[in-house]
């Protein structure tokens, strides 16, 4: 085993369990002010996607310099030995791509379909440009830790090893689960079918790389076309050949494998063999960004969230507007790993198909809890904005409404005084008004029925969640009079 590979090796299984302990530490009974989205912090895709999009750099992402810069002039190491969805492909692949009679020369070549991902890298750039963020659906940081927020954590807890306090369930959690399970199981028909076909990150890094001085080196001299060297490249760059600089994951496995030492990492030389240039083709590139300009206005007017004030579009305290919501959520769902009553839960179409996975509360499921202010302190982009507890207990994500045909008090005259017991708030945004009745048999009878005070009700959903009347609950929230926006008002306010 050569050196270098074994150095791979050590820091590819480092950054995987890095990757792990940090995804576990981003709990409420953990979070002790690490940097839980690091890994989020590090994708170039999401530093330059969200610069687009929202012309900001939000802090942590400057962390992204890291890999940008030395990609430049190293190639793109980050591949194979930082990448945790690139590492877990190239394990799983390894494990379960050992049919017998299988061509691995054959099968670690190049293909021409590879190059499908700088198209989709040039899709999702333009529409980063056009103020749509969608790079989150195929980043593969963000993948990974979205579908161990929304799948294998829960299904883990579930089946084997207790770590939240009660399951977690996610609406519409299993088309996530089913993509995941999907590209895992690619792996099994072509190693790393993800890395060398789809991701955009890889793509951006190959195209950064395009140039590095140092690279893979072929000594025409020693070679002798054994094509030994393709047994297990991770990157199907074909080191044998005239090298694909771009898609090579600087695995090393090439090195350890050529029995004439023809190879090396390094600088040019004399005896270096030709290289492959970027292998796109310019014209669909241009055809890519023509289409993607064309067809975003259309998507636009079908449909279009933030001109909406959409009820059922509840966001997390600290949420900035809307428009720039969208601007700056990767729907990495971190906020929904964090969050401690699991009210946060991925979005299906509520805010339009630009929002689709980005979060909103969910009052059947969970409510928000008056002094926790997670979300904003894990989510990578600021799409959520850190709040102290003291602004966060009075900053208004929506409002509460009784359905008085449901409710217990008004419907029924059954006394009921759940949703005023729980409400957080000081003064209570819930209060009664004591009513006498005439009841059924003549008898007369005080009963209290609630009201909210809309200058205090906060939004955070507590009393929808507990409501005695479960299957539909007789106060729910919506969105009116978010703090964070100003027309979704309501225009006559309570004295
Ligand atoms: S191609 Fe993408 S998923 Fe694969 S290792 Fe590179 S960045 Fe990670
Ligand atoms: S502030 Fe509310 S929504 Fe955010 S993590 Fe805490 S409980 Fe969940
Ligand atoms: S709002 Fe949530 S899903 Fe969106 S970027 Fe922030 S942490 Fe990730």
């Amino acid at each position: 085993m050569s050196k270098l590979t074994t150095i791979r090796r050590i820091y590819s299984v480092f950054f995987f369990v890095l990757f792990l302990v940090l995804l576990f530490a981003t709990d409420f009974r953990h979070l002790k002010g690490y940097e839980t989205a690091l890994f989020l912090e590090l994708s170039p895709l999401t530093f330059l996607a969200t610069l687009l999009s929202s012309f900001t750099v939000y802090k942590g992402i400057i962390l992204s310099l890291l890999v940008i810069i030395p990609t430049v002039f190293l190639g793109r190491f980050f591949c194979s030995w930082i990448c945790p969805m690139g590492i877990l492909n190239q394990w799983v692949s390894h494990i379960f791509n050992k049919r017998k009679n299988i061509d691995h020369n054959k099968i670690n070549s190049y293909r021409s379909f590879f190059a499908f991902k700088y198209y989709l890298l040039t899709f999702l750039i333009v529409l980063a440009a056009f103020g749509s963020l969608q790079t989150g659906l195929f980043d593969p940081i963000s993948f990974l830790t979205r579908s161990f927020t929304i799948s294998m954590l829960p299904a883990l807890n579930h089946s084997a090893i207790t770590m939240y306090l009660k399951q977690p369930i996610f609406s519409g959690g299993i088309i996530i689960t089913l993509i995941f399970i999907a590209v895992m199981f690619s792996n099994r028909f072509l190693t790393r079918l993800w890395c060398r076909a789809l991701c955009p990150l890889g793509a951006l890094l190959g195209v950064i790389s395009a140039f590095s001085p140092m690279r893979i080196r072929r000594d025409t001299k020693k070679c002798t076309d054994c094509r030994k060297c393709l047994k297990y490249c991770h990157g199907a760059c074909d080191p044998h050949a005239a090298l694909r600089q771009s898609e090579c994951h600087l695995c090393m496995t090439c090195i350890e494998e050529c029995p004439e030492g023809a190879l090396h990492y390094g600088l040019k030389n004399q005896q270096s063999s030709d290289q492959m240039p970027l292998d796109v083709n310019r014209r669909r590139i241009v055809e890519t960004a023509l289409a993607t300009t064309v067809l975003f206005p259309m998507m636009k007017s079908a449909v279009n969230a933030r001109t909406l004030d959409t009820a059922s579009v509840i966001r997390p305290p600290g949420s900035i507007p809307e428009g720039d919501f969208l601007r700056r959520c990767i729907k990495c769902g971190e906020c929904m790993r964090v969050c401690p009553t699991n009210v946060l839960q991925p979005a299906l179409f509520e805010a339009g198909l630009e929002g689709l996975w980005s979060p909103v509360l969910i009052n059947k499921i969970g409510y928000c809890e008056h002094n926790c202010v997670l979300c904003g302190h894990v989510c990578p982009t600021g799409a959520i904005m850190p709040l102290t507890v003291e602004k966060k207990i009075k900053t208004k994500i929506g409002t509460a409404f009784y359905n008085r045909g449901r409710c217990l008090p008004w419907a029924m005259n059954i006394e009921c005084i759940v949703c005023e017991e729980v409400c957080p708030t000081s003064p209570k945004a819930i209060w009664f008004q004591n009513t006498e009745l005439t009841m059924r048999d003549g008898s007369t009878k005080i009963l209290k029925r609630p009201f909210i005070d809309t200058k205090h009700c906060i939004g955070c959903g507590i009393c929808q969640n507990k409501c005695p009347v479960h299957d539909s609950p007789a106060v729910y929230i919506t969105s009116i009079g978010e703090h964070r926006s100003k027309t979704n008002q309501m225009i006559l306010k309570a004295n």
